[in-house]
């Protein structure tokens, strides 16, 4: 359970953005060599108990996630939670209310795309819905790439979907406090999601690091999908200026889509504590 381990703490099924099913990600982890995996959708618990089942089946040990869309100073972070009881009541409903609103969303977000002469948007993206309470920007890009307005999905986010582009609509997520609150009250630790994507300046970053730890913000990803190798490096510090743990996740979403697989990610340094070693107890 050192720093070694092939431990890949994060990425999204049908339950929310991925294109995988639960048992189909369980089955690709354990084919690419993952020793420990979690499965952490965005807002939503419901494929823990799937994810469970597979990871067992393919004898995988396994963590309980989830990926919380957190609104803080005006931006969008994400908290991913690790080794939480999945149907502890508070968590499911504070889940349940922050996926509240995401309809209303994608109905805006289309008409504005209607606007710049893209019609029907919402119904498109719906065909690659497998959740009909988590309908993400990703369904979108997926339907925008199908109907040829873009060759693939990074491109949708550069030109929609994002800041001051076609199809985007602020929204506000949960708070910090209670995404960080839910998942300790549950029993799991609470990690800062690819800290290297956020559009902060440094004093921001450094507010949302310090206010992270206060409220009891326990890990952060330094291996991610996201991260080029100055990220980590840089985070790595962080580690030691927030006496943080240190977590491991691909993001991965799609076969053909991510650039990072599951399981293949470099190893994370050996100056951190891997948030593992504090959840063996939590480990199924
Ligand atoms: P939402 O939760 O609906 O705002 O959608 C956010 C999701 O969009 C993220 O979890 C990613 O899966 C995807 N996404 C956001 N930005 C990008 C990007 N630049 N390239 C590819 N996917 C992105
Ligand atoms: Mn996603
Ligand atoms: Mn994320
Ligand atoms: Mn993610």
């Amino acid at each position: 359970m050192g720093h070694l381990l092939n431990a890949d703490l994060h990425c999204h099924s049908v339950v929310s953005d991925g294109t995988l099913t639960p048992e189909v990600l369980a089955q690709r982890a354990k084919a690419n060599g993952v020793e420990l995996w979690s499965l952490t959708d965005h807002d939503e618990v419901g494929g823990q108990a799937r994810a469970i089942a597979a990871a067992q089946a393919a004898g995988l040990p396994y963590l309980t996630g989830a990926e919380i869309s957190v609104t803080f100073a005006g931006i969008t972070v994400h908290i991913v939670g690790l080794g939480f009881d999945h149907t502890d009541p508070a968590l499911v409903e504070g889940l349940r209310r922050t996926r509240g609103g995401r309809e209303e969303r994608a109905r805006e977000m289309s008409d504005d795309l209607a606007k710049v002469g893209i019609p029907n948007v919402f119904k498109g993206a719906l065909k690659y819905v497998g959740n009909p309470e988590l309908i993400s920007r990703s369904h979108f890009a997926r339907y925008l790439v199908e109907i040829g307005v873009c060759s693939e999905t990074g491109e949708v986010f550069r030109k929609y979907l994002t800041e001051g582009k076609p199809g985007f609509v602020p929204h506000r997520w949960a708070t910090l406090r209670d995404a960080v609150g839910w998942i300790t009250a549950a029993g799991g630790i609470a990690v800062i999601a690819h800290p290297g994507r956020y559009s902060f300046t440094p004093n921001e970053e450094y507010a949302l690091f310090t206010e992270f730890k206060a409220l009891g913000g326990q890990g952060v990803e330094v291996v991610t999908g996201a991260h080029n190798a100055s990220d980590v490096v840089k985070y790595t510090g962080f580690c030691q200026e927030f006496d943080l743990l240190a977590s491991r996740g691909s993001d991965f979403h799609s076969p053909d889509e991510s650039h990072t697989d599951l399981g293949q990610l470099p190893d994370l340094p050996g100056s951190v504590t891997p948030v593992w070693t504090r959840l063996e107890a939590r480990i199924q």
